[in-house]
Formats: structure tokens, C-alpha cells, sequence
């Protein structure tokens, strides 16, 4: 297993829609792990990777947060809130971009995990909005979709300027 090259934004296949994981994704999920790594290692921040980054069009995602990891096969939402918050947003995929995105308070989740047992789960703030961020790649669906109006763009260069990631209620850094 090893890390591998993450697709940047123009990259045809992170258009793509993933397709349902039918038996184990265990290679897969070792890759999206050492990259994520890597990427913590070289950018200093890093919690959530879909498959489709790496190339896999899988329904895949691998998410580090709050202390724990979590490994989800074919994840799909059962719940999302009618209350949204603003944050922030970034990606492993075009890194150097920040786009100002609305996401549901709380969603809730049924996936399978590594083991291919069946599980729920329930998520707030960061990470609910991660889980969105991650789902939505594997629709083919990016940030900068999801982008609120036209001064929702903004280089981490001008983003770190302006002092913007110091703001109110904003969860940046996938
Ligand atoms: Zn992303």
C-alpha cells in the first residue's frame, strides 16, 4: 500500500459519478489512509479523502477526525437538517483555493465499514459538513459547486490576509 498522486481540479474523472463498492475495499482504503498521511505530513491539515481522488471510482471515503477514523463503504445520507451553517471550505483537491459553502447542521449516515458490517452514524458541525464534502465527490460534485456567490472564492494566500480563518463558525481543512 502507498500513497498515492491526488487528482487536482481539471481532472476530467473527479467529474465522474463513483459507483456502489460490491466486496472488499481494503486496498483501496490502505491507499486513501497513507494519502491522507502524506498529506497531513507535507500540508500540515487533512481529515477526509474519497476514493475518486486517488483515481478509484469506488464509493469510498476515509475520514480522520475528532481523534478517531472512520472507514466507509457505499455511505449514503438517511437524514439531513433544514439548518445549515456557512464555512470556509477546502480540498485535497485543489488546495490552495478556499470557497464559502452552506452545509446541513446535522446529517445522518449508513455505511458499510472495513470489516463489511453495516453501521449508522450521526454528525454535527465539522463533522457533518466534512461528510458532505466527501459524499458529494463521489457524485462528481466539488466545493466550488457548492460556492454561495461570486465573492465565495478566495486563494489561501488572500484568505490568510484577510484574517478569514479567524472568523465565526468556520470548520476550514479537509
Ligand atoms: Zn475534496
Amino acid at each position: 500500500m502507498a500513497a498515492r498522486r491526488i487528482l487536482q481540479l481539471g481532472d476530467p474523472l473527479l467529474r465522474a459519478v463513483s459507483k456502489a463498492v460490491d466486496g472488499g475495499a481494503g486496498n483501496v482504503l490502505a491507499d486513501l489512509r497513507d494519502t491522507l498521511h502524506e498529506f497531513q505530513r507535507t500540508h500540515g491539515f487533512g481529515r477526509g479523502i474519497s476514493a475518486v481522488q486517488i483515481g478509484e471510482l469506488s464509493r469510498v471515503v476515509y475520514i480522520e477526525i475528532h481523534g478517531k477514523s472512520y472507514s466507509l463503504v457505499n455511505p449514503r445520507f438517511t437524514s439531513m437538517s433544514a439548518e445549515t451553517f456557512e464555512l470556509w471550505d477546502d480540498c485535497f483537491s485543489f488546495p490552495e483555493l478556499l470557497v464559502r459553502v452552506r452545509r446541513s447542521m446535522t446529517v445522518g449516515l449508513k455505511y458499510v465499514d472495513e470489516a463489511g458490517e453495516p453501521r449508522s452514524l450521526e454528525a454535527s458541525g465539522a463533522f457533518s459538513e466534512l461528510l458532505q464534502h466527501e459524499l458529494d465527490h463521489l457524485d462528481g460534485i466539488l466545493a466550488i459547486d457548492r460556492a454561495i456567490d461570486q465573492n465565495s472564492l478566495c486563494t489561501r494566500e488572500e484568505w490568510l490576509r484577510q484574517g478569514l480563518n479567524a472568523s465565526t463558525r468556520t470548520f476550514p481543512q479537509h
